[in-house]
């Protein structure tokens, strides 16, 4: 009996898996498309459905049926084993049932909490009519699954306990806080709130987002935090957690854009208005990891904050963050004090109209910095100090061409000087730090010899030993000795199922698509190989003489020397 992942495989084909997310077009006998993982103009992401693999040999991203639901889906191997039995209609064995039923039993605990919040919410006439007034629609409440806490200490806990729960397993979840003194007592942590349910990537209820309401929560004593959060727990990290993000992904894909607003209402209400990419964070700031699920998406960030209050302060750390992932930012500008709520509430189509048109952060700033200051020096300094570091982010060089020209004109200055203070802001950055990242699509670390061996496996791998007579000549320990072994057991015949080695297998079925006589080509590698092999001999021999030079040792330095003059005569002859 095959394992649940060979049937999946076996029942659904690479090529239709991927096609059913991007667009393809045949390249020979495999696929090409432009790569969901990063952007580009051409297509250097591939499908080989001989291999039922693909590989993007732009961002070396690449990997089965399941590597490509991770990275489109954000999700773990789990997850993507999970949505593909689903699709397939293959069922999953019980692996590791201690952690799958306390895994379950958590998601079920916190399915029953919403459903209980949902429940009070549909008796609570006041609470629907307190959201209806911020303008939220019936139909949103429910696809959002809002509810409501009760101002009652132990509702929710007695609830659960009566569905079979246990007092640790809720207080797991952060739904209870165990009291201080002495006797063991929980009491419900949301009491007399508006209650947002926080979802994973897969729309699983992980959390919860609290509202205080205030007819209810005079009396609370918690009343003076108008949000509270679930705290962290083994399946909810707000540091990776996007409010909306399950209903926002594959909107964000398809335009290419996310829009980030301030909180669930603004999420809540931008949806309703139908622009349904727009996530919020809760609890906490913008994090690197909630740029990485992101960035997996797309290319560009909309932010929309209240330029009025420290909103400006508190999204400059994200901001700064995002430039430096690399994504294209944009504001979203809204009347003065006002947040997207408030606009949609009033204006729908003044929230879409916002939204399309978002502009540059750069000039943005810009803008925010001149409406602040009238005098042009301080202007000019500010200016210096704040927006050029931006500038300085930004990966194209016709990007900062563009905004060098754009500042000068604003400060009444030449470009030349904005130039010299950006190059010392790029260089000062380079030396104050050596781990600058390399590009992902370039992989410098290869040599010259590195190459040609994967060639030569890929193409051995690709056409079949049987196709390549010249090969016979080849010798293992030609190959450096990462890929030795590899050469070994292919050149025997047998199959070695991995993405590396299938990978060059594509690469040099691409590469050779057009050639006329495949063993020539071959003879031509192995001619260069074999080169590269007596060029690295003949270097490890001059250090050896060079040492029993060093040491005085007669009978090593002529045999090194011996040596030497064996290499360069074969050299001599592959010339
Ligand atoms: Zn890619």
């Amino acid at each position: 009996m095959s394992t649940p992942i060979e049937q999946i495989k076996a029942k659904l084909d690479i090529v239709e898996l991927i096609q059913s997310h991007l667009k393809l077009e045949k390249a020979g006998s495999n696929f090409k498309g432009r790569c969901p993982f990063h952007q580009e103009k051409t297509p250097s992401f591939f499908v080989s459905p001989a291999r039922q693999m693909w590989h993007c040999f732009g961002c070396q991203k690449g990997g089965d049926h399941f590597q490509f639901i991770q990275e489109l889906e954000n999700v773990e191997f789990a997850d993507a084993l999970r949505i593909l039995a689903e699709r397939t209609g293959i069922e999953l064995k019980k692996e590791d049932p201690q952690a799958r039923s306390e895994r379950n039993r958590f998601y079920n605990l916190l399915e029953e909490a919403v459903l209980f919040y949902e429940s009070n919410l549909a008796r609570r006439t006041d609470v629907r009519d307190y959201l209806r007034e911020r303008g939220l629609k019936d139909e949103v409440v429910k696809q959002f699954r809002i509810g409501y806490a009760e101002p009652k200490w132990e509702a929710l806990l007695e609830h659960l306990i009566s569905k079979g729960f246990k007092n640790d397993e809720v207080e797991k979840t952060g739904l209870v806080i165990k009291k201080e003194s002495g006797e063991s007592r929980y009491y419900d942590r949301f009491r007399a709130r508006v209650m947002f349910p926080l979802s994973d990537s897969s729309g699983r209820v992980v959390g919860f987002t609290g509202r205080i309401f205030a007819k209810d929560g005079e009396n609370q004593k918690d009343a003076d935090a108008k949000y509270i959060n679930t705290p962290q727990t083994p399946f909810y990290d707000k540091s990776k957690l996007l409010y909306g993000f399950d209903r926002a992904k594959s909107e964000i894909r398809r335009k290419n854009y996310a829009v980030l607003v301030e909180g669930q209402m603004d999420v809540c209400m931008s949806h309703q208005a139908g622009v349904t990419n727009a996530v919020a964070v809760s609890g906490t700031a913008l994090t690197g990891s909630h740029l990485v699920s992101l960035r997996r998406l797309a290319d560009q960030l909309r932010f929309s904050f209240d330029m009025d209050r420290a909103g400006l302060l508190a999204a400059r750390k994200g901001i700064d963050l995002a430039i430096r992932e690399g994504f294209d930012v944009k504001a979203v500008i809204l009347p003065d004090g006002e947040d997207p709520a408030d606009v949609i509430k009033r204006e729908p189509e003044e929230w879409k109209r916002a939204v399309s048109s978002a502009r540059p952060f750069i000039e943005f700033y810009l803008d925010i910095i001149r409406s602040k200051i009238k005098d042009e020096r301080e202007f000019r300094n500010k200016v210096i100090k704040h927006v050029l570091p931006y500038v300085a982010d930004l990966a194209s060089d016709v990007e900062r061409a563009h905004w060098i020209k754009e500042m000068a004109g604003r400060l009444l200055l030449s470009e030349e000087p904005l130039w010299n203070d950006l190059n010392r802001i790029i260089s000062a950055r380079k030396n104050s730090k050596k781990e600058d990242r390399p590009d992902p699509g370039a992989d410098n670390s290869k040599t010259r010899k590195d190459l040609i061996e994967e060639r030569i496996l890929g193409l051995l791998v690709s056409t079949g030993k049987d196709n390549l007579p010249s090969i016979a000549d080849c010798r293992g320990d030609w190959f450096s000795p990462a890929r030795r072994a590899m050469f070994n057991i292919i050149g025997a015949g047998s199959a070695i199922d991995d993405h590396y080695i299938k990978k060059l297998a594509l690469a040099s079925e691409l590469a050779y698509a057009d050639a006329e006589n495949i063993d020539l080509e071959m003879k031509q590698l192995l001619k260069n190989l074999k080169k590269e092999f007596l060029r690295e001999k003949l270097e490890e021999t001059s250090l050896k003489i060079r040492q029993a030079e060093r040491e005085g040792s007669n009978d090593a330095l002529i045999v090194s020397l011996d040596e030497f003059k064996r290499f360069s005569e074969e050299l001599n002859r592959e010339q």
